[in-house]
């Protein structure tokens, strides 16, 4: 980078890092995350590195934390409360190791691993024994008097076990569950809710109210000594002994390690165990052990070199967004994607984030070209943050959705009150597509062997249109495929024979009605019994059903108005699929039940029930129906003129119910 340019941009840069700072340390309300901050402070000092006569001492890079509030009290800190240098992998772990030795003639060099609670640095000042003082850091030299806050704080001893004058030094913090209750009540009061547990804390001890911070839960861990008269205690770890030793509370996880393979160990340990302690940490903060060496070492202006702070991989990242792509699914909705320059987060490389809908993209007004931050929602799909308008160059390109379907060119349509646009097209090759990928999953037909791959497959080589296509397949056509053989086209034709018996239920969620899921088409199945029945319902027999809403019953009855949809059932009927519902299975049966291993005969008119639907349901709670009466049967159901058969059951005295009987038995 040119000088002039690197001038700009490490005034930029400063500006807004001094921005970000104020707002965290001083408001405690971060306007972005600690990544971004992370990532601009390094490009900060990359720079400042390259070009040193560009460090002023008002830069970030040079200054810990932030001004102290003037609401408080000022407090002088004798020996300054540093921050602390960043590792962000092992390599960085290593480098340390690297300075650390390279700095000292000591060759058995040990290191304490402590938890990098997500609070705020604090000093306790005891004098002879006695809670004094206790301050923030502040800017690291002057820190505002909280004692007052401080003594609300029960894990705080106000008087230690020796009569001792020591300031010692710890993280004050707030418990998850804390943090949690506490923005779940600002929410409710539409308050501001705090960013993390860090901004909770610091904010409940900078109240000027000692009763708030008392309701708070706030909890702390000494981890270090500052003044101290006494002190001829020559390791870091003998040190927090003896702090245990005074009444204080001593992270019970530290560890002394023998070198930096095992502080790698106790990072991964905790990189996986974190979820499970009761408060945030952000990382592992990694110490020298022998006092002599940290001597010896010494200090930057702004961290002691023999200590180091790894922070875990952030949940985010920044990259660039070179291009939107948009894919239409089985519903036609149309989705935008972003397309990345390829990054690290949290452990995978992305490529790709979700944009949801064209709103959004308003919203956060994201163009071709920008610099954005993504992050993993939920974990698993990355979407887009926000975009850092900052890094603008003029040169980005604003986003138009397009007027026609990306795949047939039909008229894209906006549904009343939805923000997606779709592609209303019924033979748009993107909804039969996606539909058929919906039809044989799991959940829907569950055919084995019929990846995304395959259909897509299919249909490039024009071998299915719709669903029924996928049951005329031959078996030559299939073995034309890429990467398909003997073997896996057998598999396949299998389990698209397989699938011919699937019980109605399948069948439904796999036609891809809208909003009905697989819940729903279990419910209709059930209740309907047979594919003939459901299509002839009309609105309010569905809307009868619970569980089985407005939206629902409007969206089934237009389904099957469809002249296509009247023509692809009569089609896949002629295919021999099955358009029944056959029932629980054998596990599901309920052993307490009134049909529970009986054998029943039918005989006379049912009023209420088909013969074939009180057979299916009394076989689905385990009874067995048979036609004809023997000294096996144990019930037989008479409906009206009933005749031979009832004379012979009574001859032999068989249980006889009338129809009523039976319904009554069926809904227990
Ligand atoms: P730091 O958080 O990187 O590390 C130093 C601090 O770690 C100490 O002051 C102490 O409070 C804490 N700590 C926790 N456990 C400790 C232990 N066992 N031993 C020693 N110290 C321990 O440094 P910092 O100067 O407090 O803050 C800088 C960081 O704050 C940045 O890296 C960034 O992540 C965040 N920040 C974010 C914004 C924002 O706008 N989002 C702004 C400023 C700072």
């Amino acid at each position: 980078m040119e000088k002039e340019t690197a001038k700009q941009r490490v005034e930029a840069l400063k500006k807004e890092l001094n921005q970000y700072n104020y707002e965290y340390h001083v408001l405690d309300k971060p306007s972005v995350s600690d990544y971004e901050y992370d990532v601009k402070m390094k490009e900060l000092k990359d720079l400042e590195e390259e070009y040193p006569d560009l460090v002023t001492p008002d830069s970030p890079s040079q200054r810990v934390g932030g001004e102290p509030l003037d609401a408080f009290q000022k407090v002088q800190h004798n020996i300054p409360m540093l921050s602390l240098g960043n590792a962000f992998n092992e390599q960085d772990l290593r480098d340390f190791d690297r300075r650390v030795r390279e700095g000292t003639d000591e060759k058995e060099i040990s290191y304490v691993c402590e938890l990098k609670i997500d609070g705020l640095a604090i000093s306790l000042r005891y004098i002879d024994g006695i809670f004094e003082r206790g301050a923030t850091r502040g800017d690291g030299r002057t820190g505002e008097d909280i004692t007052r806050n401080l003594k609300t704080v029960r894990s705080i001893p106000l008087r230690i076990s020796e009569e001792q004058t020591i300031e010692v030094r710890g993280e004050a913090f707030m418990p998850v569950k804390s943090f949690r209750a506490l923005n779940e009540a600002k929410e409710a009061e539409s308050k501001d809710v705090f960013a993390n547990p860090r901004n909770a804390a610091a904010g409940s001890l900078r109240q000027l109210d000692p009763k708030i911070a008392a309701q708070r839960n706030l909890d702390i861990f000494v981890y270090s000594v500052g003044e101290w008269e006494a002190g001829a205690i020559a390791s870091h770890s003998e040190r927090l002994a003896y702090l245990k030793q005074l009444g204080f509370k001593v992270n019970p996880e530290t560890k002394t390690c023998e070198n930096i393979d095992e502080v790698i160990e106790y990072i991964q340990y905790w990189t996986e165990h974190r979820p499970e302690l009761s408060y945030e940490i952000d990382g592992i903060v990694i110490k020298v052990d022998q006092i002599a060496v940290q001597e010896e070492l010494g200090f930057t202006a702004k961290s002691p070199r023999w200590a180091i702070a790894y922070k875990f991989p952030a949940e985010e990242a920044i990259t660039t967004l070179r291009e939107i792509e948009l894919s239409v699914g089985r519903t036609g909705a149309v989705t935008p994607t972003a397309i990345l320059d390829p990054v690290q987060l949290a452990g995978t490389t992305v490529q790709r984030a979700s944009l949801h809908n064209e709103d959004l993209i308003r919203e956060k007004d994201i163009r071709i070209g920008d610099t954005v931050v993504i992050k993993k929602a939920g974990d698993i799909i990355p979407e887009v943050v926000r975009v850092d308008v900052k890094r603008r160059s003029g040169h980005e390109e604003p986003f138009h959705m397009p007027t026609h379907c990306p795949e047939c060119g039909s008229e894209l349509v906006r549904l009343e009150e939805e923000v997606a646009l779709r592609c209303i097209n019924p033979n748009c090759p993107a909804h039969l597509r996606e539909g058929l990928i919906h039809f044989v999953s799991r959940n829907a037909m569950n055919i084995d062997g019929l990846g995304e791959k395959v259909i897509k497959q299919l249909f490039e080589h024009d071998l299915v249109q719709t669903i029924a296509d996928l049951y005329k397949l031959e078996r030559e056509e299939l073995l034309k495929l890429e990467r398909m053989g003997e073997r896996s086209v057998s598999n396949l034709l299998d389990a698209i024979e397989t699938s011919r018996e699937n019980s109605l239920e399948r069948l439904l969620f796999g036609l891809g009605i809208r909003y009905v899921g697989s819940k729903a088409a279990q419910t209709l199945a059930e209740q309907f019994k047979h594919m003939d029945h459901l299509m002839h319902a009309d609105l309010e027999d569905l809307i009868a059903i619970q569980d089985i809403g407005e939206k629902v019953a409007d969206s089934i009855v237009r389904y099957f108005e469809k002249p296509q949809v009247k023509s692809l059932i009569q089609e896949l009927k002629g295919l021999g699929l099955n358009m029944e519902y056959k029932g629980l299975t054998a596990e599901d049966i309920d052993t307490e039940s009134p049909f529970s291993g009986k054998t029943v005969v039918l005989t006379g008119k049912l009023e209420q029930y088909s013969r074939s639907d009180a057979k299916k349901q009394i076989a689905a709670l385990g009874g067995k129906v048979t036609t004809s009466v023997s000294k096996n049967t144990d019930i037989l159901v008479a409906g009206e003129d009933a005749g031979s058969k009832y004379d012979k059951a009574q001859e032999l005295g068989v249980t006889i119910w009338d129809e009523q009987q039976m319904i009554d038995a069926l809904s227990e």
